[in-house]
């Protein structure tokens, strides 16, 4: 199948919405793509990218024309300058360190940058994002800054087949979600959902999908 049958694909299939209600919105995850893929997908109907490296986001982002950018890597601070002013949404707000430096760039640029607080919801090591028993005074911390603007949360699910630990951990994540979009209209995003686990993710309240490998194919790495 070609990008754009997939992106159609997914597109119909995700039209219907979740189980809340909520209309589904589907970030493509672009890492390793060409500028020719991406604007393929876009000619297909993406509305939203996100990449994971912020060389790839600088590289790209001349070539790239007409969709939202969003930042789905883990971010270095160093690197935050280039991103200013730029995205629509920054999904991998992981520590406060972040926080800062964030808040700091965009006031200085006169922006409010939109966030989410990633949480790393299955406590992998391998894995960055706050633990769930801090992700809401986390988000109190980054709603308290005027250079930011949190918008809800990103997680990404451990690999397992496990699907009622998955259906459980999915659950936690809507719940912290529900429980700050009670007193903050800004909260309207859970990103949550990858190529293999994308439909537990919505099923579960995910309002915010991120597609790489089912759009474009499989990823071959460059040789480290
Ligand atoms: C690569 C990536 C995705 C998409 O993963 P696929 O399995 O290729 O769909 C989603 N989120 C993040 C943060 C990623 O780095």
């Amino acid at each position: 199948m070609s990008i754009a049958q997939n992106v159609a694909h997914y597109l119909q299939e995700i039209g219907s919405g979740n189980p809340f209600g909520e209309k589904i919105t589907l970030v493509a995850a672009t890492k390793t793509r060409t500028a020719d893929e991406i604007n393929e997908a876009i000619a297909a109907g993406i509305t939203d990218i996100g990449e994971n490296k912020v060389q790839e986001f600088r590289d790209k982002y001349a070539l790239v024309h007409g969709a939202n950018r969003h930042f789905i890597g883990h971010l270095q601070t160093n690197k935050v300058k280039y991103l200013i002013g730029k995205t629509l949404l920054i999904q991998s707000l992981d520590r406060d360190e972040l926080l800062n430096e964030l808040d700091v760039r965009s006031q200085r640029a006169g922006v409010v940058t939109d966030v989410l607080i990633e949480v790393n919801i299955g406590s992998e090591l391998s894995k960055s994002g706050y633990p769930l028993s801090e992700a809401y005074a986390a988000y109190e911390r980054a709603h308290a800054r005027q250079g930011v603007r949190v918008r809800g949360f990103m997680a990404m699910l451990p690999l397992s087949q496990d699907t009622v630990l998955l259906g459980a951990l999915a659950d936690q994540m809507r719940a912290l979600y529900e429980r700050a979009r009670a007193q903050d209209d800004d909260i309207c995003h859970l990103s949550m959902g990858m190529s293999g686990d994308w439909r537990l993710c919505v099923a579960h309240g995910a309002n915010m999908i991120r597609i790489g490998t089912a759009l474009f194919g499989a990823r071959a790495y460059p040789a480290p």
